[in-house]
């Protein structure tokens, strides 16, 4: 017997990178940042009290927001949490782009964008990156919504923040989601400035990357407090109490600890820069990355992947169209690093 739904049998859900059960694996496959969170975080988890469990949390995660706002100088009406920004992601497919078209984004990026567009019917038109996977912002105009990640996954490339003020002068009557979950790690600042005079205007973040937190599970929206509001009238509809108590706590923690990110980004960086440069010696192209992880092109990557997965190293590679000679590979600690490279060496 066949219960699904039509809808859901026609699905191809998400790939997400593996978790891989059992030690010693390098894994560089989802993004994950190598260090550990803010000593914040610990003490702030240490000290819940437990009992408080029995109570459902806050709702709107008023705490978080203020802590949020506070560091990106926005108002707490500004701030919308939710479990990961993925989920986020897709409250702001419903809320704003179901059932509508002509929602433009490019043919390269984020995976999971066109899973929503099937699940809460929406319309793409999309776009073609460069030949050099770069983004042409000419061709992001007078739609009813754009989607971009900047930076951009899995190229690593990034727009600047005139760039992005443009795409928002280029669709007045379209909602322009800017997907920021790498931004910490980029050269480019962030858009959120730009939400105090675009009112189209709305960007994710993730407390998955920069902040070491994939396993907390939160993420936030920063827009007008309109857009806010459309938020909560999907997520009320769904689930009224997105994150739970503990999240909050770790999140609020997180956020205020500026000096753990800037520590913990600045080392990133520095072993991604080291990482191109060793790559690059060997001969492989690698595009300059404002992330935190390395889009490098190998004519053998089906078997390079292969080899590297062979020694328990995992990074990712996709079987698509123009990115079928490129591995993703998630920028780890030093040592991590350098035995991928020693790994990519002996192939
Ligand atoms: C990792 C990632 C996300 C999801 O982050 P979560 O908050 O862990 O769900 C969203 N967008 C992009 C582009 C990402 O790479």
């Amino acid at each position: 017997m066949d219960f699904l739904s039509e809808k859901v049998k026609n699905l191809t859900p998400y790939v997400a990178g593996t978790q891989p059960l059992g030690e010693n694996w390098i894994k560089l496959n989802t993004n994950e940042n190598p260090y550990p969170p803010s000593p914040k975080v610990m003490e702030a988890l240490q000290n819940a009290d437990i009992a408080k469990l029995r109570l459902y949390p806050d709702s709107d995660s008023r705490e978080l927001c203020r802590a949020i706002a506070n560091q990106l100088n926005v108002s707490p009406e500004n701030i919308f949490c939710g479990n990961s920004s993925d989920e986020v992601l897709a409250l702001a497919f419903q809320a704003f782009y179901s059932g509508k078209t002509n929602i433009l984004t490019p043919d390269i990026s984020y995976g999971f964008y066109p899973v929503w567009g099937e699940m809460y019917s929406v319309g793409f038109n999309v776009q073609p990156l460069r030949e050099d996977f770069s983004v042409n912002i000419a061709d992001y105009k007078n739609s009813k919504g754009v989607i971009i990640a900047n930076p951009n996954a899995p190229t690593s490339l990034a727009l600047s923040l005139p760039e992005i003020e443009q795409i928002l002068r280029q669709n007045p009557d379209g909602l322009v989601l800017a997907d920021e979950a790498y931004i910490d790690f980029a050269r480019f600042e962030s858009a959120v400035p730009l939400i105090k005079t675009h009112e189209n205007l709305l960007v994710v973040r993730t407390f998955s990357k920069s902040y070491s937190l994939a396993g907390l599970r939160v993420g936030f929206a920063v827009g007008n407090p309109a857009l806010i509001e459309g938020l909560k009238r999907v997520r009320d509809s769904f689930n009224s109490y997105p994150l739970d108590m503990l999240a909050q706590l770790g999140a609020t923690a997180a956020i205020q600890d500026s000096k753990s990110l800037a520590k913990t980004t600045k080392r990133v960086i520095a072993t991604r820069e080291t990482a191109i440069a060793r790559l690059n010696e060997l001969g492989y192209r690698v595009l300059p990355s404002q992330a935190n992880f390395l889009f490098m092109e190998a004519e053998n990557a089906p078997a390079l992947y292969q080899h590297l997965l062979g020694n328990k190293i995992l990074v990712r590679h996709w079987n698509k169209p123009r990115i079928n000679n490129f591995l993703r590979v998630s920028v780890g600690t030093e040592q991590e690093m350098e035995a991928f490279i020693q790994c990519v060496k002996q192939q």
